[in-house]
């Protein structure tokens, strides 16, 4: 169903039919779709003053965050995660595949897989929301300052605060984990509503560290709109919304300020012979589109953001080729949202991604699920890096951008793969994971 003048209209896929690839999308074959509005002019709602704020906020926090994230202690309660070149894996990909196939210029791994707290990239975004209601509550309901040191919010005093408060989230797990944990660590009374894809080990996590778990035998939409209605019952209560949260987007932009930092360390220039290219993994479009932001506002038309999602998930892709973003889903055209790289099942995308990605989203490809076990088996074996499978599906964009954008893989390219998530997978799954990826090398 779309909504179109405030009226729901069945949608009829005839309307998109004139779109080259809505043939492909609807029959689940791999796409990669440039976007014709691609660094057009617009009025984007934030700009870098709001990355520079949450960045501040950040810092403010930071001697909480050592405080009670002691494996934060030696980094200072930065929550920050390695930019690693991975030469092992670029040669393995150059050896196996022909000459137009080769990777030419640097390839480099975002290891947010390696984010203290929750291993997955939602320690950004979901963190970061709390930490702002958090400073609001300690502000208007106790004494806070912004000159103090922020590690009082772990005394009695306040906690006795936080406790009459209730903070909520919907997820398909790694979101639930990282505003769990965070919203616990204040004393916030903590509720996840979680999707049938979500998985036990996560479940797990988080019952041990006090928060509630409700479980929906459905998708994440339908997750996010039960969590969103049980939360809105109850004045007390905050509802972290991944739909619609400026807050959450606002976190993931931060991530710009450290790749910029990485990239100099690195020795890497970026200008306008010197392209950058980023391959996201796209969920609700969330954290892809913070990322993206926050790097076209410091490296402008010299960073090609290019997201990835699931064949049979393409929600952010849809809403942006059919200009409908959050009014349609997947659903829609005859799909049936399922992907065994459980942060990316979500068949409706935000509403913020897709009126900001309008003009900032150079490309997006789609993958089939083997590639990415396939991927994950290979980043192992070459750079003993252990990821979960959605952390993977930039590899997939990378494959299609070298395809189709010939121009664009010269030695001076520089590349990052943002790896999403996954140093908090148990073993077994892991394990399987990896064996599973074998199997199709
Ligand atoms: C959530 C998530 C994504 C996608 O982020 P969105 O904000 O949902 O687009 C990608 N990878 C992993 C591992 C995730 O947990």
């Amino acid at each position: 169903m779309i909504k179109k003048w405030g009226i729901i209209m069945t949608l009829s896929k005839e309307d998109y039919k004139h779109i080259p690839e809505i043939s492909d999308i609807e029959n689940k074959k791999p796409i990669f779709w440039k976007n014709p509005d691609y660094n057009k002019k617009a009025d984007l709602r934030f700009d870098l003053a709001d990355i520079f704020d949450a960045d501040a906020r950040w810092q403010r926090f930071a001697p909480f965050i050592a405080k009670v994230f002691p494996e934060t202690k030696n980094d200072k309660g930065v929550i920050e995660s390695p930019l690693i070149k991975i030469n092992e894996f670029q040669n393995q990909w150059n050896e196996e595949l022909s000459d137009s196939m080769h990777i030419k210029g640097s390839l480099f791994l975002k290891a947010d897989n390696l984010l203290p707290i929750t291993g997955s990239i939602k320690s950004r975004g979901g963190i970061y929301e709390v930490l702002k209601f958090a400073e609001h509550i300690a502000m208007t309901k106790g004494d806070l300052t912004y000159r103090d040191n922020y590690a009082v919010l772990a005394e009695e005093k306040f906690m006795n605060i936080f406790a009459k408060y209730k903070v909520a989230v919907g997820s398909t797990g790694n979101l639930g984990l990282s505003v769990g944990i965070a919203a616990a660590s204040f004393g916030f009374r903590t509720t996840v509503y979680m999707s049938h894809d979500a998985k036990d080990w996560k479940k797990d996590k988080l019952r041990s560290n006090g928060v509630e778990v409700i479980e929906y035998d459905s998708d994440f939409s339908h997750a996010i709109t039960e969590g969103r209605k049980c939360a809105q019952a109850d004045a007390n209560t905050y509802f972290v919304d991944d739909e619609s949260s400026s807050d959450l987007f606002l976190g993931y932009s931060v991530a710009a300020l450290g790749i910029q930092k990485q990239l100099k360390d690195h020795n890497i220039v970026v200008d306008d012979k010197h392209p950058l290219v980023v391959y996201l993994p796209a969920g609700v479009g969330g954290s892809p589109s913070g990322v993206s932001f926050g790097l076209k506002q410091l490296f402008g038309e010299n960073v090609y953001p290019v997201f990835c999602e699931p064949t049979h998930v393409p929600s952010v892709t849809l809403g942006l080729i059919t200009g409908q973003n959050s009014n349609i889903c997947v659903e829609d055209f005859g799909l049936d949202g399922l992907t065994a790289a459980d942060g990316l099942a979500v068949s409706r995308p935000s509403k913020i991604a897709g009126p900001i990605m309008r003009t900032l989203l150079f490309a997006s490809a789609t993958f089939e699920d083997k590639d990415v076990y396939r991927y994950l088996a290979r980043l192992e074996d070459t750079e003993h890096i252990s990821v979960e499978p959605s952390a993977t599906a930039g590899f997939c964009g990378l494959k299609a951008l070298i395809a189709k954008e010939v121009a664009m893989n010269t030695p001076k390219t520089t590349h990052i793969v943002w790896a999403t998530g996954g140093s908090l997978m148990p073993d077994n799954e892991k394990i399987h994971n990896y064996q599973y990826g074998k199997t199709l090398n």
